[in-house]
This record gives C-alpha cells, structure tokens and sequence, in this order.
C-alpha cells in the first residue's frame, strides 16, 4: 500500500465560517457552514441511531452471548457508548442496559488475566462500579469495587496503556473520578507509579530519553503500546518532582526526535517509516498527550509541538477506516483537545470538519469498501461504536474526551 493509499486527501477549507444562510457547495461544504447547533442536533441523532444498530447488532442479535468482553473490539465497548449516551440524553434506559451488558462481561471476563480499561478485567470492573454508583444501587457498586480490588498485576506485566500498568492505573482514576475520590487508594496508585517509573529508568539506561519501555520487544511511542500512553497516564497521577521531570525529558526527547513533516515514529527501532498517523501509532495519539503536557507543566514547547502535530492529522489523518484506535473518529479528538486547551474556533472547525466529512460519507464509503469498517466493525476502538462514541462528544465539545484515554 502506498502512503497515498491510507488516506482520503483531505480537500475541505482550512477553514470555514458558520452562516445563518444556505451555503453554497455540496452536501459536506452545506455541513461545514452550519450553525453549531443545528449540525450538533444532527450528529445527536446520528449518534442515537448508530447506537441502536450498535446494540441490535452485538447484543441483541447475538442473543446477549458475550465472546470478546472488551471496551476495545467486545461488548464492553458498547456498555460504555450506552454510558455516554446517558451522560449526554440522561436517557434511564441507556444506563440500564450498559448495566445489563456489563454483568455480561462480568461473567465473561471472571477468569481473564488481562487487567486493563481498555482490553481486561479492571475495564469491566470500573465501568460497572461507576454506573451502578450513577444509577444508586449500593450493592451492585460495592460487588464491582470488591471485584476490581481482587485484580492482581503480575510482577511481569507490561507498562503500555492496553495491557500494562498503566491501563490499570487508568481504570483506577476513573473509579476515583465516577465514584467518588480516594474510592481506591492513593497508596495503591503510588506503588504502581512507582514501579513503572523504576521499570522506564532502567530500561532508558545509557539512552538520552529518561524513561523507556518495551512491549513485545519493541520500544513503542504511540499511545497504545508506548511512550504517548504511558506519559499521558502518569500525568494524571500525583509525581514526585524528579519523576514529573522524567515525564517532561521525554516528551522533549520525542518532540527533538520526530520526523520533518511533524508525524512521529511508530517506535525506537523505526526511525525512518513516516506512514501511520493513527491514535495508536503516530501523531495524534501523542498530540492528545503534548497538548495535556502544556495543561499540566505550562510550557509552550509542548503546546507548540502539539499544534504542529495536530497539522499533520489534519492533512493526513483522514484515513480510511472509520474507528477510534486507527481512524478518522479518533483523529477529530485531536482537535477537540486543542479546542479545549486554546478555546480556538479553528480547532472546533476541524473537529467538526472530520466529523462532518463522516456524517456526510461514512455510511457510503463504508458500504462501497472505500473505507475499512473494520475487524470488529460495530466496536468502540474499531467500528461505527467509535463514529457513534465521536458524535455524541461533539454535541458539547468542552466535554468531550476520548474513551479510555482521556479522563
Ligand atoms: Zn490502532
């Protein structure tokens, strides 16, 4: 595949000013046009209506069999669109059901060893505990918390976001932030930072990045396996000063090390392969971590590097496929950050820009094989769960956050 091959060349303006009036144009440049509220009305209704294809087709035309419990390509990820749905309609129904799904994954995952948000157990847990304290049934959130402190970390698990340590440490700070704060302690959180701090030391050994890590033999950078996930974590959880130094040295190594055209390696032993531009691999992942890396240190450098890679997910990270993981749903978060971080209309222009371009073609690229729908093609990370899990962030953009990453 050629690199000209993975994406859609994105030709919509760099910019395009909201009209009370009819625009001229095609069906996308009308969308791009419209006034915030009337497009946002109709991505609400996109949304509701993917969802409901989402549920029909995982949950209730599998007769509610559950055979990959995940938040990222299983059922778990439904129970978290049905999550958010809730939060944005305050719909009772949405939570019921997410309810529902989830002791189906509670069931399904009893005996897995994987103990993430994102791919294991803690995801389950987690979103059970938080839904149960939202709905007010005591019991119920009290089972999921017992649930989730009976989750063990191996001595040899991985550091990455989707089954390491800081996959775990995410679930945790969610408990804390839906439940209520110090639900689990900050002892236990502590001691997991602390090992993943010791782990990236010694692995950046003799190396001019402070903190390194391996998965699978590779040294990642990206958000899901690598140093974008991993920084963007710990940046969430209390640091010692010489630890949140580390943090920063680096992202500044990553940012010193990137490629010409402002994308970023995929990892360590590829320096040179500048094709991916997903949230996984690449860009976008990292800028939703630089730009929360200026929130949290206040330097420019980072905000600056963020915007700038926040360019090259506007120019080629309309790719085809339509998921969060690798696609344009979770490139449009990209913008939605820095919209957050600078309260800049450009960067809620091209949010709604990705966004607009897959309310307006998705459903026809997908069907025409244009765009890859992917393996597990009604997924949160994979599918149209994600373009559903998108639009519903769009209706109040200051809200928005990507699922499992952001929190
Ligand atoms: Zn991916």
């Amino acid at each position: 595949m050629t690199m000209a091959d993975r994406f859609f060349h994105n030709v919509m303006p760099d910019f395009v000013r909201e009209t009370e009036t009819e625009a001229g144009g095609d069906s996308l440049m009308h969308l791009l046009a419209m006034p915030y509220s009337s497009l946002s009305h109709q991505l609400k209704r996109s949304a509701l209506d993917l969802k409901e294809t989402v549920v029909i087709e995982t949950w209730g035309f599998t007769g509610q069999l559950v055979q990959d419990f995940t938040l990222y390509s299983g059922t778990l990820g439904v129970a978290f669109l049905l999550f958010r749905s809730f939060q944005v309609t305050k719909n009772a129904n949405d939570l019921s059901l997410c309810l529902q799904i989830v002791k189906a994954c509670d069931a399904a995952s009893a005996s897995s060893r994987d103990v993430t948000f994102i791919c294991g157990r803690a995801g389950v847990c987690s979103l059970g505990a938080a839904a149960a304290k939202l709905s007010g049934e005591e019991d119920l959130l009290n089972y999921y918390l017992a649930q989730f402190r009976q989750i063990r970390l191996a001595s040899d698990l991985p550091n990455e976001l989707l089954y390491g340590r800081v996959g775990y440490l995410w679930a945790c700070l969610f408990i804390n932030k839906y439940v209520a704060a110090e639900t689990l302690s900050s002892t236990n959180i502590r001691q997991v930072t602390q090992e993943i701090i010791k782990e990236g030391r010694s692995m950046a050994k003799n190396g001019s990045s402070p903190l390194m890590f391996e998965w699978y033999g590779k040294k990642y950078w990206g958000a899901a396996h690598g140093l974008a996930g991993i920084m963007h974590v710990l940046m969430d959880v209390q640091l010692k000063p010489d630890e949140a130094e580390d943090v920063k040295g680096t992202l500044k190594y990553m940012i010193k090390n990137r490629f010409p055209s402002g994308n970023y390696p995929a990892n360590e032993e590829d320096r040179r392969r500048d094709t991916l531009v997903h949230w996984c691999h690449g860009a976008p992942g990292i800028a939703l971590t630089l730009v929360k890396a200026s929130e949290v240190f206040g330097e420019r450098e980072f905000l600056e590097a963020g915007v700038a890679a926040a360019e090259v997910v506007w120019k080629r990270g309309l790719i085809k496929r339509v998921g969060i993981c690798h696609g344009i749903s979770g490139n449009a978060y990209v913008f939605l950050a820095l919209y957050r971080a600078t309260g800049r209309s450009e960067y809620l222009y091209r949010a709604k820009a990705f966004a607009s371009f897959l309310l307006d073609r998705g459903h026809k690229l997908l069907s025409k094989g244009e765009m890859h729908g992917g393996d597990s093609p009604y997924s949160l990370f994979e599918g149209i769960g994600g373009m559903a899990y998108l639009f519903l962030d769009m209706v109040d953009p200051t809200q928005a956050r990507f699922p499992g990453y952001e929190l």
